[in-house]
């Protein structure tokens, strides 16, 4: 036990999250490092300070309802705002929890706070790294991710999945003649519209330009692979309304299956990628399969 309370203490020091221990009258005892930089507390302030000196005045009600939390021996977790002594605004999300003495007594209260301002930009950076941010699909970097699982999914299970490489047609014409807002305005719709298509467990992703990738599991082979393309195909080719003109659109796409054209994900997506350019210089609109299953089935959507 006592090693556990060491290390308990040695993480509490170390934790990105401020930790305060307070008395019942709100006095704090304890303030973990964090909790110090983020109130601009110095150690010479403490212990004796109150920590509802530092509750902003807007978040007065949170204070009654945590005191009523707290006094009925609940704990209490809500966002409310904090004010270093230097003024500043701290937004935080905050769990208080009573801890009792051996007679049940309540002693004290552990409060944890954490930067919201901070939690955000932590989310949106890791939002920035997965995701394509004009599209909201997944990027090359999540994509990848996927791949491998599917991969191992399919190894485990011994089973085969697909991969389309997805291509627009043209798209230089659209950006050229109707100008690159009306470009980007065609890759949010084409992108919603292939997420529709295809089914939720499977991934669709942006690699780049006008570039998409899907992943559709579980497809035992070619033949179905062949069906949901056109599916596919028909779903999201056609009219596009672009910024009040009307355009057509129409895809080419390469498909490989796994394991059965490649055992790597480098070389199924490469499949997948000559499939297509295959299906671009048989004249475009219309996919093409992985040889040598059926150059014979290209097909003109
Ligand atoms: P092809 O039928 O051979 O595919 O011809 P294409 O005109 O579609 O040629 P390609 O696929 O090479 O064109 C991609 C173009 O996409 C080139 C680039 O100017 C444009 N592009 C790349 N990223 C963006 C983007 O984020 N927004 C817009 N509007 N255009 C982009
Ligand atoms: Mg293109």
């Amino acid at each position: 036990m006592t090693w556990q309370k060491h290390s308990l203490s040695r993480v509490i020091e170390q934790i990105p999250i401020g930790v305060a221990v307070t008395l019942p009258d709100g006095t704090i005892e304890y303030a973990n490092p964090c909790l110090r930089r983020l109130l601009g507390l110095s150690a010479a302030q403490l212990p004796r300070v109150d920590l509802a000196q530092f509750r902003a005045a807007g978040a007065a009600p949170a204070r009654e309802e945590i005191r009523q939390s707290l006094l009925a021996g609940l704990s209490w977790q809500g966002e409310t705002q904090f004010r270093t002594d230097k003024g500043e605004a701290r937004h935080v999300m905050e769990s208080v929890y009573p801890l009792y003495d051996e007679a049940g007594t309540i002693t004290h209260f552990i409060h944890f706070l954490q930067d919201i301002v901070a939690l955000k930009y932590t989310e949106m950076l890791s939002g920035l790294a997965f995701y394509d941010s004009l599209t909201g699909l997944p990027n090359r970097n999540l994509f990848n991710d996927r791949l491998a699982r599917a991969m191992a999914t399919a190894q485990r299970s011994r089973s085969s999945f697909a991969l389309l490489y997805i291509d627009i047609d043209h798209f230089k014409r659209v950006n050229d003649t109707l100008g690159h807002a009306a470009g980007d305005e065609l890759l949010r719709q084409l992108a919603s519209r292939l997420k529709q298509s295809l089914r939720e467990s499977d991934t669709v992703a942006r690699l780049g330009g006008d570039e998409f990738v899907a992943i559709l599991e579980h497809v035992a082979d070619a033949r179905i692979a062949v069906r949901v393309v056109e599916q596919l195909l028909a779903d999201c080719s056609g009219c596009y309304e672009l910024r009040g003109s009307e355009r057509k659109v129409t895809l080419s796409v390469g498909i490989s299956l796994y394991p059965g054209d490649a055992g790597d994900a480098e070389s199924l997506l490469k499949c997948a990628d000559t499939a297509m350019y295959r299906a671009k210089a048989a004249g475009r609109n219309g996919y093409h399969l992985r040889e040598p299953h059926c150059a014979d089935q290209y097909r003109v959507a």
